[in-house]
């Protein structure tokens, strides 16, 4: 089963998408935690894609195709996987759909995460990260066991700089400009569900589950 995710920056997307990838067996390939892992890292990958995650600018389409498709073609990804944060801009979408149909394959379902922008902003701001494991926690929503340290490795846990406030208002910005879109993309090919993300996170859980049988 291919899923992609869709919906803006701290939809909740992420944390769905690791739910769907536990529950059905199937690999979390999340775009942002690649280039957090290169950026970490300090690869030549990370270096170029630093400098737009910061401004919370997209990385350009030639190099996030590169990475995703090297990824969804490793063995893990034989039977499907769930794509979150990718694809963000119509031209990925084509190039992982024409890619898949090179193979007779298709995305079988986009769920897209619907939720306000102001909820997001709001959101966002109590957002907490893990930078070693890559749990993600919410100061309000999804309080980590003890304040301010990460509950499966101990870790500090901080506010991501693509976290902050400007950065935030930009990613919703970019959001709407180029991501977007793609929910008419996936509706026209007869793939698009929809779940209402301002739900307690069981709850939209629950729906997706539902969605994918
Ligand atoms: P995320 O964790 O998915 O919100 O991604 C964090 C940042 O990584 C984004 O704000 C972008 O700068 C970059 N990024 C992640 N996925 C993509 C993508 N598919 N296309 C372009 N940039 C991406």
């Amino acid at each position: 089963m291919k899923i992609v995710m869709l919906g803006a920056p701290g939809a909740g997307k992420g944390t769905q998408a690791k739910l769907i990838a536990e529950s059905y067996g199937i690999p979390h390939v999340s775009t942002g935690d690649i280039f957090r892992a290169n950026v970490k890292g300090g690869t030549a990958l990370g270096m170029e894609a630093k400098a737009y995650m910061d401004k919370g600018e997209l990385v350009p389409d030639e190099l996030t195709v590169r990475i995703l498709l090297d990824r969804v073609s490793q063995e893990d990804c034989r039977n499907g996987y769930v794509l979150d944060g990718f694809p963000r801009t119509i031209p990925q979408a084509e190039v992982l759909d024409s890619e898949l149909s090179k193979m007779g394959e298709a995305i079988d379902h986009a769920i897209d995460v619907e939720v306000p922008d102001e909820n997001i902003v709001k959101r966002m701001g109590g957002r907490r990260a893990c930078l070693k494991c890559g749990a993600t926690y919410h100061i309000v929503h999804i309080p980590p066991k003890q304040e301010g340290i990460c509950d499966n490795c101990g870790e500090k846990l901080v506010q991501r700089d693509d976290d902050k406030e400007e950065t935030v208002k930009n990613r919703l910005k970019v959001y709407h400009e180029a991501t977007q879109p793609l929910i008419d993309f996936y509706s026209g090919k007869g793939v698009l569900k929809t779940v209402d993300g301002t739900l307690p996170q069981e709850e939209v859980f629950a729906a997706i589950k539902a969605i994918l049988g």
